[in-house]
């Protein structure tokens, strides 16, 4: 924590608030490539339903109840007990879920904690926990500037505000917003981002999202003259994205200087910065080409193949040996599932895609109770240890599943993974239609054309299955406009309506279907899968199919152990071998080379299926194990090199066995990058 705020950017929003510009009457913002519908609007079904149910039975909706950070005088309900991230963390996932399940308890629980920061608002707009001061004076003060508290947990509390409103359209919402963010201009002079902790400087572009959001709703000119102050007291996100410098010193580099412009999580939060800014500044093409330079570079330099980059706790290159937050994969997707609806740009939908079919799964157990602090790559064995992390800790216990294992964020923040990517199936489209851009079983119900009522069934076993059919009811026939991705990795998707040829589109893009749609119309969406491989470092090749990524089935043997600090977790050893390479001709044809076999699943079948015991999908390829290819002493396999021709020149058994691999996100232990033999 010894990075020194940048004092210049306090006086560059100082120059800007005496801009004339910003004495002008407000502008509109930028239309939004899509709109989010309400929180609650598509129902989750089968599959879907089933991981949201298990949530909200164990971990998401009872963490209040197990976890005593949370549970023991919480500072969110006026107790003198946690007041910062933790709890705004849960309910950003908890508020969501809460919803789509429509479940009673659930929303009789987190809505305590919204009216509790509701009606204990400070006459200033300051709210949340009681600050020091007032926990001495015992009852609320007007809140000035400095006597505040960090500006960070307050950011995602407005997160889980907005979320509340697009659910509930609370009266108090809009107000309580309005007042806060007054607050905010009155006082980040004085108490700038960086007043309390660099988080809330690295991590203002959530504050900003919210604050145009609200000018969306509102109009009120400050918001913008706000937004203006935000922008330039966080990271100059845009600048690091668009510069490239940054990316590739991160490469290199993992010492304290500027570690925070480093820290995965921050990354992933801070990718969403350019183009929310953006919408308050379309004449800066820059800032939305930021965003896609940024993207492309951290995937190239960073990326692993469950579809997210390294983060243990820096940006740490590509090796499979690196690891991966469970905060960054969440607070990532949210990035994505935001850059989506202001730029509507297909790639961060299928980077969506691929973080949520993939990193997503593999880091909680079944029963969502325990996580990785951090998921690595080739993950041949789950270890104490320091491994090849950039931060391991003193107690070496980052890689363990546990409920509280590695640091707790994650214990607080992953709910809002799968709870945000459920909101995020569906939008609105700019002409009063319905986007379907992430594709998971569940049903619609929202309105067209302004006030049409639909519902929108949506029958599948994808990612698992290739086919998606919605079926449409409505009181009578209805032309409006349905948006569809067609994922970038789909050769050409076949289209058919109530069983007849429809139309063939290539993939890579979304197309939209005007026409009447009528009560019980069945339109299919097939998307055909064909094995494929990837490229990743040293040469090593994945296995790929659909959305999916496949990785080496390892029969698992899971051990459970205490330790004093952290409490009960999980070790897994392998006890299968792992160390194989992929011959030279299942890369050169895999399509020819794999034999794929797929568990039908029931479009409406609602089971548990990331695991390995239930995963409905299996390749099967030719391989032969590397003998030389071990364990290291600090518990990774370090990759094999090879030359230039990607060819592994070690000594490789003669023995040709049948290898197994089944979905990245159904492991616990894998090899997901494998080397090429002859
Ligand atoms: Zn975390």
């Amino acid at each position: 924590m010894n990075f020194l705020p940048r004092a210049c950017w306090g006086l560059a929003a100082a120059a800007l608030l005496r801009s004339p510009a910003l004495a002008q009457p407000a502008a509109p913002l930028a239309p939004l490539a899509y709109h989010e519908l309400a929180t609650g609007a598509s129902r989750p079904t089968g599959w879907l339903r089933t991981q949201l149910e298990i949530m909200r039975d164990h971990s998401t909706g009872h963490l209040d109840e197990t976890y005593p950070k949370l549970r023991d005088g919480n500072g969110w309900l006026g107790g003198t007990g946690d007041g910062w991230e933790e709890t705004p963390y849960w309910l950003d996932g908890a508020v969501p879920l809460a919803h789509l399940l429509r479940d009673k308890p659930l929303l009789a629980k987190v809505q305590r904690y919204v009216d509790w920061s509701l009606a204990h608002q400070r006459p200033s707009g300051y709210f949340g926990p009681l600050t020091k001061a007032e926990q001495v004076a015992g009852h609320l003060l007007d809140v000035q500037g400095t006597q505040g508290e960090d500006w960070w947990p307050r950011m995602v509390m407005l997160k889980v505000m907005q979320q509340h409103y697009q659910a509930t359209h609370d009266a108090r919402v809009i107000p309580f917003l309005t007042k806060y963010f007054r607050y905010q201009l009155a006082n980040l002079r004085a108490a700038p981002l960086g007043q309390w902790s660099e988080w809330s400087t690295v991590r203002g572009g959530d504050n900003l999202l919210v604050a145009y959001w609200l000018y969306r709703q509102t109009g009120e000119p400050f918001l913008r003259e706000l937004g203006e102050v935000l922008y330039q007291q966080t990271t100059p996100w845009t600048s690091l994205l668009g510069g490239r410098d940054w990316v590739m010193e991160a490469t290199a580099n993992q010492t304290n200087a500027h570690w925070m412009d480093r820290h995965g999580v921050n990354v992933g939060m801070g990718l969403k910065l350019p183009v929310v800014y953006a919408q308050a500044h379309p004449e800066q093409p820059q800032l939305a080409q930021a965003l896609r330079t940024g993207w492309h570079d951290i995937m190239t330099l960073h990326g692993l193949p469950a579809g997210m980059f390294s983060a243990d706790e820096d940006l740490h290159g590509n090796l499979p040996t690196q690891g991966t937050e469970l905060c960054a994969v969440v607070e990532t997707m949210f990035s994505l599932e935001q850059a989506a609806t202001i730029t509507g740009d297909l790639t961060y939908l299928d980077a969506l895609e691929r973080i949520a079919y993939n990193a997503l799964p593999t880091q909680t157990t079944d029963d969502y109770e325990s996580r990785q602090y951090f998921q690595v790559a080739n993950q041949v064995q789950v270890q104490r240890g320091v491994l090849n992390f950039s931060l391991p800790f003193e107690r070496g216990m980052n890689n363990v599943f546990g409920p509280y294992a590695g640091y707790t964020c994650c214990t607080a923040n992953m709910h809002q993974g799968w709870a945000k990517f459920a909101t995020h199936l569906w939008y609105a489209t700019p002409t009063q239609g319905v986007a379907a851009l992430e594709y998971a079983p569940n049903v619609l119900t929202t309105n067209v054309n302004g006030n049409v009522p639909v519902t929108i069934r949506e029958e599948t076993a994808y990612p698992f299955g290739d086919d998606i059919t919605f079926v449409f009811d409505l009181k009578r026939p209805t032309t409006f406009p349905l948006a569809l991705r067609l994922p970038g990795w789909c050769a050409e998707a076949t289209l058919l309506l109530n069983g007849q040829p429809l139309r063939t589109e290539k993939g890579g893009q979304v197309i939209t279907l005007a026409r009447p749609w009528r009560k019980n119309d069945r339109l299919t969406l097939r998307l055909p899968m064909a094995v494929r491989t990837s490229n990743w470092a040293r040469n090593s090749r994945t296995l790929e199919r659909g959305p999916l990524v496949y990785a080496l089935k390892i029969k698992e043997n899971w051990q459970e152990s205490r330790q004093a600090d952290e409490g009960r977790y999980f070790t897994l050893a392998p006890a299968s071998p792992w160390n194989y390479g992929l011959p030279h001709a299942v890369v050169d044809d895999p399509a020819r080379a794999a034999t794929v076999s797929v568990r039908p699943l029931a479009p409406t079948a609602n089971g548990f299926y990331w695991n390995a015991a239930q995963a409905p999908v299996e390749i099967t390829v030719p391989g032969r194990r590397l003998p030389d290819w071990q364990l290291a002493a600090e518990g990774v396999a370090p990759q094999p090199v090879t030359p230039r021709d990607g060819v592994y020149k070690g000594p490789v058994s003669e023995a040709i066995e049948t290898l197994t691999f089944i979905p990245y996100g159904c492991t616990k232990l894998r090899v997901v990058a494998l080397p090429v033999i002859p």
